[in-house]
């Protein structure tokens, strides 16, 4: 028997690291020893507090029921006091948050509450697959806005035509940016307000890298400028902040209605998140904590090593002192980020992953992610000819 997948699934690029891969097993077959830079998944443990708390709520048996859809209104109060302490946002815990398996599923699920087929979602690129993926699922029509690096990585409203504005009902944005690593700041979030009122669009700000920074500057919540919660909401997630991408559980934040329309496509699809999970998260977030300086000090290290090195042999690399990744141009001219990948793979065991993974605008460049230790970019940095 042969089954055709259906043509919304059809209709997503191709996996492109498909090729990567094999090339990876050939490589490490023959006895390399890989070093990966391609990871976006935290190296550094979940908080021992965090998983004690996880230990001791699994063995309640009320915890062991089917949790509430919008999760426990405990864990709501937590994400909101947090956001409050940490952005000076106020959130209503009882219609303004939900919990969420993980932010990728809240942000794959958003277009189904919104988009007719036909609708436009504006999409950053380059950009993390799951906004377009979402979109196209919804039966919408992924509109590319590119991120340009002398535009600083942001993207230029004013060159969206009028006919698409007309159809565009959402925008997706994130800041700090996977895999750029450019942030935003307030007055660029106070253009995206206007803009987005001026044309009814919904703002879903992806902020999952709201507590990596290796700098002296905090991050900026969207939601902390002026008129936000009347357009948008946030994504956020416990992943990155707490090491806890196993976990899975995140959140969305911000616009009454546009929560309740996620939250209803929710409840047809899943049961919300296991609660001793839920509450493990909200003990993370209700104590003041070491974890996030622990992890930035480390980044910190980290990208200085990685940075000093790579431009000692050549590479321009886009300064920033967010997220956990180096975005740095192919130092060969002439050769794709893909052909550049698996060329560095083949001759050193070392991963990096190609810029045009993250759509056509990744081209010419390739994602450095600071999940290894320092010895081993040292290593990296060695074989590589420094
Ligand atoms: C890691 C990441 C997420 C968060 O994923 P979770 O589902 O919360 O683990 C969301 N957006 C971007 C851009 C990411 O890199």
């Amino acid at each position: 028997m042969k089954f055709n997948f259906s043509e919304r699934l059809n209709k997503l690029p191709a996996y492109l690291f498909a090729e990567i891969d094999k090339m990876k097993a050939q490589v490490k077959a023959g006895g390399v020893d890989i070093i990966s830079f391609g990871i976006g998944d935290p190296d550094l443990p979940t908080p021992k507090e965090i998983v004690d708390v996880l230990k001791k709520e699994s063995e309640i048996d009320i915890n062991q029921k089917y949790p509430s859809y919008e999760g426990l209104l405990g864990f709501r109060k937590s994400v909101s006091g947090w956001y409050n302490k940490r952005f000076g946002v106020s959130l209503d815990p009882g219609i303004e948050v939900l919990s969420l398996i993980g932010s990728k599923e809240g942000i794959g699920h958003l277009p189904l509450a919104f988009i007719n087929p036909g609708d436009v979602v504006l999409i950053p690129d380059p950009g993390y697959p799951v906004y377009r993926a979402g979109t196209v699922f919804a039966g919408g029509i992924p509109y590319i806005m590119p991120l340009l690096e002398d535009n600083d990585f942001l993207p230029d409203f004013s060159r969206i035509p009028a006919n698409i504005l007309e159809k565009a009902k959402i925008m997706f944005l994130n800041y700090p940016n996977n895999p750029t690593s450019a942030t935003a700041d307030k007055y660029f979030f106070n253009e995206v307000v206007k803009f987005a009122k001026k044309n009814n669009i919904i703002v879903a700000h992806d902020f999952a890298y709201s507590e990596i920074y290796t700098g002296e500057k905090e991050n900026d919540s969207f939601l902390s400028v002026n008129g936000a919660k009347d357009i948008g909401i946030e994504f956020n997630s416990l992943s990155k902040t707490f090491n806890m991408t196993g976990f899975r559980i995140g959140f969305a934040v911000g616009n009454e209605d546009v929560i309740k329309g996620l939250g209803a496509v929710k409840t047809n699809l899943d049961s919300g998140v296991f609660q001793a999970i839920q509450l493990s998260a909200a003990y993370g977030l209700d104590n003041e904590f070491h974890v996030v300086k622990d992890n930035n000090s480390i980044y910190k290290k980290r990208r200085g090593l990685l940075v000093e090195g790579l431009e000692k042999l050549g590479y321009k690399v886009y300064k920033s002192d967010a997220t956990f990744y180096v975005w740095a141009h192919v130092p060969k001219i002439n050769m794709t980020s893909k052909d550049f990948a698996m060329s560095l793979l083949n001759e050193t065991g070392i991963i990096v992953t190609p810029g045009s993974g993250f759509g056509d605008y990744g081209e010419g460049y390739v994602r450095f992610s600071l999940t290894i230790s320092e010895n081993r970019i040292k290593e990296a940095l060695i074989r590589m000819g420094a």
